[in-house]
């Protein structure tokens, strides 16, 4: 991976960990956007306090980089509660989480990440633990294997996943509340970015947060990654303020486009155009053609590329919009204008 691959896609990368600390918003309150999660969550704070209950098992879904690990640590703080983190490839056997479980005090939160990927021993290890409160311990192995029931506190379950509609029925019922993180829109990025600024003492004009937001891909964690390289190009290449101007050229260095499209975007929609005559092709055909993860493909970078109306799934498979092959100065196939132009809604 060269240094510029990848700068706007929301995979995690080292540096995020480093600074997500420092960037991550300590109070609910200071959470910008997601203004129905935000709503919904507090309304379910005071009441479990009021109660003086647990939270509900809660799952948040959506892509990479909106916020799903951030809320966890913040319920947890609103609550007064621990929060324990796992994430769901982690986890090997039962046993993995059974120290966790009966340590934890009442109202104390256990967050699992991508929790579409549990194994299933792990899945039906939970289910006791998250309704009726009690853990089966195998205490040997084998057809006479014994196990001891233990009762455990009453915990709530914060689950994240990126992939809803993988995650298995019987985990999906368990959770009282579920919440949807969707894109930013540029002006609540636009805010993020100026209260991350303040933070890592950057001087950003407001033109150039919104320059800057504009091309973040509708994610937080792009636009915070993005800040810290546009700073680094400021200070070099000019006084250190981030104008519009700066921002501009920065991000074309950083070959991040107009529209927020990183390198890695433009070989999605150029495969689909260049090798399938832009589609329809099936996902991992492409994913062949790319040389890359199908999963990758359709958890990372797919989902803005929908939003942003130059990719459709349809019955049949990917397929590159108008807009896409406008975007690259491709003429638009004749056989594409007749029977697949229905599928198009023009000027998306
Ligand atoms: P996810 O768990 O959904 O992948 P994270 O919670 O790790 O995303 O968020 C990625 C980064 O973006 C965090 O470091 C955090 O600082 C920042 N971030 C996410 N949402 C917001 C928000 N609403 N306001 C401010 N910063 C945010």
């Amino acid at each position: 991976m060269t240094e510029h691959t990848h700068v706007t896609t929301p995979e995690t990368l080292e540096e995020d960990t480093v600074l997500a600390p420092t960037l991550r918003p300590n109070r609910l309150a200071e959470f910008i956007g997601q203004a129905k999660v935000r709503e919904a969550l507090s309304i379910s704070i005071e009441a479990a306090k009021g109660r003086h209950e647990a939270l509900d098992h809660l799952l948040f879904h959506g892509p990479p980089g909106l916020g799903k690990t951030t809320l966890a640590s913040l319920l947890a703080r609103e609550m007064g509660v621990n929060i324990k983190t796992t994430s769901g490839p982690v986890l090997e056997k039962p046993a993995d989480l059974v120290g966790i479980l009966t340590n934890q005090r009442e109202g104390d939160i256990l967050f699992i990440d991508e929790i579409h990927r549990l194994r299933p021993v792990i899945e039906e290890f939970l289910y006791p633990a998250m309704e009726d409160w009690q853990v089966d311990i195998r205490l040997s192995d084998g057809p006479k294997a014994q196990t001891m029931t233990m009762k455990i506190e009453k915990f709530t379950l914060v689950g994240a996943t990126t992939r809803f509609g993988l995650l298995t029925a019987p985990m999906r019922a368990r959770f009282g509340i579920v919440q949807r993180l969707n894109f930013y829109p540029p002006d609540e990025l636009a805010t993020i970015v100026r209260r991350s600024a303040e933070i890592l003492g950057v001087e950003i004009t407001e033109d150039g947060a919104v320059e800057l937001a504009r091309r973040s891909r509708g994610t937080p964690r792009v636009a915070n990654r993005l800040l810290r390289r546009v700073r680094d190009y400021a200070e070099v290449k000019a006084d250190g303020r981030i104008t519009t101007a700066v921002a501009g050229d920065a991000l074309t260095m950083l070959d991040v486009d107009e529209y927020g499209l990183d390198e890695m975007d433009a070989r999605v929609l150029k495969t689909l155009i260049e090798k399938f005559e832009g589609g329809p092709v099936g996902l991992n055909s492409l994913a062949v053609a790319m040389g890359e993860d199908a999963t990758t493909l359709e958890e990372v970078y797919e989902p803005f590329l929908i939003m942003e109306g130059f990719l459709m799934r349809t019955a049949q498979g990917r397929v590159a919009t108008p807009r896409a092959f406008r975007r690259f100065g491709y003429s638009i196939p004749d056989g594409k204008k007749g029977d697949q132009g229905s599928l198009f809604v023009e000027g998306s």
